[in-house]
């Protein structure tokens, strides 16, 4: 039987054409998300360790400028310039028209470390200022700061994830330089973060909602971040092996590993008309001289999954769905935080990922036959970093990016101790 192969060249090819050349058109609708895609890019490159030797210093410098343009005088990040009118025409009473927004200030955080830029231009006290009135009562986090400084945006668990993310970037371990700055405050985040454990184990939007992995791998990344700064050994529940939320967390992570994988929904044959072919058209013709026992007998067989199908194992996001590439990333990372990535059924989630979604021209799809993007591209590298693929460099599963860039964030001076 053939090994599935990682296919490095094509995927360099692939991320190389995202950077360097035009997005296909349906990214348009994505442009107020271009951190977000940078982020994918930059980072993609750097995971297959490339990105010094396929770009020049003078790109990579550019890159940097561009980040440091989207950067709003009163601290964070925009998403994208499509918002910003200018330093001379921005005022306090229309500035809130070009906001900073709390996922693109992580994100411009992250590919700035990745570019190894020294974040001496970021204004740390300003954005750190900024990112504690982001935080509601109920200790969850908005996107955008509003007129009048109202919150505004989803209040689910991504924005409290980048939240936690960049305070762990900006603060560090040491807080040197933005010491008289306001905390966000950690306490009301933990229990808010606590308050969406659903019934089945697994982290949702918000409190009583459904269990979905995207949701729980944000979840444990803020508790990581707010845990790798916290000075008192008690652990969250949610984080600490042999409680009662971890253990079922866990299990849940587990269950979402599937070789339902949807295929079988593309050999439904329809027309131009949308009109399914064949047998159900039949079906409603002669429904009223239906034998039961006649069609009965001509319903298809149902095959017990067979050792063959069962080769390709990926990941979904919530009960009952087919597996999804970028799935493989949200449990297999929180798996990974969370001590258990040798849970993950390693063999069968690396030959979906390369013999299902991988694309022939590079890059990743969402699932089998889809045409690569750069999400599910940069999410299936990440999973087979995780799982110790070669030619691929080792990734902190928090920041979702090389640990090279860990290291990086690490010789700053706020994680020097100065005493
Ligand atoms: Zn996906």
């Amino acid at each position: 039987m053939s090994q599935a192969l990682f296919t490095k060249e094509r995927h360099i090819r692939y991320f190389l054409r995202c950077l360097k050349t035009f997005l296909p058109d349906l990214y348009t609708s994505n442009d107020s998300n271009r951190m977000l895609l940078a982020f994918f890019t930059v980072a993609g490159l750097d995971l297959l360790g490339v990105l010094e030797s396929k770009t020049t210093r003078e790109e990579r410098q550019g890159y940097v400028e561009w980040i440091y343009h989207c950067q709003v005088p009163s601290g964070g990040f925009r998403g994208f310039t499509g918002t910003d009118f200018g330093v001379e025409r921005r005022t306090q009473d229309n500035e809130a028209w070009d906001p900073a927004n709390v996922p693109s200030t992580f994100f411009a955080l992250v590919i700035l470390l990745i570019l190894g830029d020294d974040l001496s231009r970021v204004k740390r006290a300003d954005c750190l200022r900024w990112l504690s009135k982001m935080q509601r009562t109920n200790g969850s986090f908005g996107e955008v700061l509003g007129p009048d400084d109202t919150v505004e945006g989803g209040g689910d668990l991504r924005f409290c994830c980048f939240a936690a993310g960049t305070r762990y970037l900006l603060r560090g371990r040491y807080s040197t330089g933005v010491e008289g700055i306001r905390d966000i405050d950690v306490d009301k985040l933990v229990t808010f973060i606590e308050s969406c454990q659903a019934y089945e184990g697994g982290m949702a939007e918000g409190p009583y909602c459904e269990a979905h992995s995207g949701h729980t791998y944000c979840a444990i990344s803020a508790l990581t971040f707010l845990d790798r700064l916290s000075r008192d050994s008690d652990r969250v529940p949610l984080i600490s092996p042999d409680s009662k939320q971890y253990e079922s967390l866990v299990r849940w992570l587990v269950a979402r590993q599937t070789t339902e994988l949807g295929e079988e929904e593309d050999e439904e044959d329809f027309d131009e008309d949308g009109q399914v072919n064949g047998a159900a058209q039949d079906l409603t013709q002669s429904v009223e001289g239906l034998n039961l026992d006649g069609s009965i007998g001509k319903l298809p067989d149902l095959t017990p999954p067979s050792e063959e199908s069962l080769r390709w194992a990926g990941f979904n996001g919530r009960c009952n769905k087919y597996a999804d590439t970028c799935y493989s990333f949200w449990n297999g990372a929180t798996l990974d935080l969370l001590g258990k990535i040798s849970l993950v059924g390693a063999a069968g989630n690396r030959r979906y990922l390369l013999e299902k979604t991988q694309h022939l021209v590079g890059g990743f799809g969402k699932d089998a036959g889809e045409p690569p993007d750069l999400l599910h591209s940069y999410f299936a590298m990440v999973s087979l970093a995780l799982q110790g693929e070669e030619g691929l460099d080792s990734v902190d599963p928090a920041i979702c990016a090389s640990y090279r860039t860990v290291q990086h964030l690490h010789t700053l001076p706020w994680w020097q101790d100065a005493r």
